[in-house]
């Protein structure tokens, strides 16, 4: 089987409620759903979730990647084997470097039409299934302390387990809020702070030490380019650290580990340029005895299955932070996740599992 086009549709999909962190403020996901057709007839499908503030792509930008550079590169490739996606990938690094959102849609759509073709789920194609199920973490953005006890609440009556908030527009409200959640939650569920990089490493020791009995983890307090300053803060507080932005690739996982930057890390495939290098990331922070978060963006179901199947599979699994995409978009266009509360799990038909539904997609295209 060979590539024979990647196409690609733009969408702007509503959110139900504006979506806040400590970055940017979202009223609609935009994404760029791919459709990757081969000589087989089969079409797999991807989505690249580009984001000005993490990968500095934009939607314009990830069209012309594709266009421009990734398809004329991948056109023709074999896809029979899971190694023709490592090609696959080597291939889109050679021509264009970093775009990963870009990379990622046109990796997860060879992920989907090489699990179709070989009637398998990706997850199998991934390594092997080490779950049966997935609990994403409970979540509330950076709004009010009423909207975060509603949140809380909401999810405890869910079963979460753990539970992520974003911070870091004022410590005293922050702090605050963190209080009315966690005596909502009770002592057993876990607490993760998300300032998204708003802090300095003073502010983050300070902070963190002063919050201690409230939080159970804190996720990438300072800017990404700051290693050497995430590694002083994970050596000065309690607080376990998860680097997220910091880590895109396979070479800064192994420039945490050397530095000791963080004690967990937040893989997500819009940032390392889909499953096959965020399979390779996970695998080298097992190595190196690191647990990982397997995260998501406003998103549509279809990086939802792929962050699902990557999950199934994940050896150094700590947190699923991947929730239903109707929690925050208006529609999904695409069906197959099984999804009950806060669980969720795969159907087991080939490739990601995934029916399209047209009528939503052409309702949300833009042009
Ligand atoms: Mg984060």
């Amino acid at each position: 089987m060979k590539i024979t086009l990647v196409e690609t549709i733009p969408l702007q999909i509503p959110l139900r409620r504006p979506f806040k962190t400590a970055k940017a403020e979202q009223q609609n996901a935009s994404v760029v759903l791919v459709k990757l057709h081969t000589d087989a007839g089969i079409i797999g499908i991807g989505e690249c979730d580009p984001r000005p503030h993490i990968t500095g792509e934009t939607v314009d930008s990830v069209l012309a990647a594709v266009s421009g550079y990734l398809t004329p590169a991948v056109r023709g490739m074999e896809l029979s084997a899971v190694d023709d996606i490592e090609k696959i990938c080597a291939q889109m690094d050679r021509v264009l470097v970093s775009n990963p959102s870009a990379k990622a849609g046109i990796d997860i759509a060879a992920y989907d039409a090489l699990g179709i073709r070989k009637g398998v789920p990706v997850h199998s194609l991934l390594g092997q299934r080490r779950r049966e199920t997935l609990q994403s973490c409970g979540f509330s953005d950076l709004g009010t302390r009423e909207e975060a006890e509603q949140d809380a609440q909401r999810c405890k009556k869910l079963g979460c387990k753990n539970f992520k908030i974003k911070v870091a527009r004022n410590w005293t409200k922050d702090l605050d809020r963190l209080r009315a959640v966690r005596s909502i939650l009770g002592p057993e569920v876990g607490l993760i702070v998300d300032p998204n990089q708003a802090w300095s490493v003073e502010r983050s020791i300070k902070v963190l030490k002063e919050a201690k009995s409230q939080l159970s983890v804190c996720e990438q307090p300072i800017p990404w380019d700051d290693l050497l300053g995430l590694a002083t803060i994970a050596q000065e507080v309690d607080a376990p650290i998860i680097a997220d932005e910091a880590v895109r690739s396979p070479s800064d996982a192994k420039v945490l580990l050397r530095l000791k930057a963080a004690n967990m890390v937040n893989i997500k495939h819009l940032k390392s340029g889909g499953l096959c290098r965020a399979s390779e990331i996970a695998e080298i922070l097992h190595k190196g005895g690191v647990e990982c978060m397997i995260g998501s963006t406003m998103e549509t179901g279809v990086s939802s299955a792929a962050s699902v199947h990557f999950g199934l599979a994940c050896p150094n699994l700590k947190y699923f932070d991947v929730a239903p995409p109707t929690d925050f978009l208006i529609e999904d266009i695409a069906d197959g996740l099984q999804w009950s509360g806060l669980e969720v799990k795969t159907n087991d038909r080939p490739g990601l599992g995934l029916r399209l539904r047209e009528e939503i997609l052409s309702k949300y295209a833009i042009s």
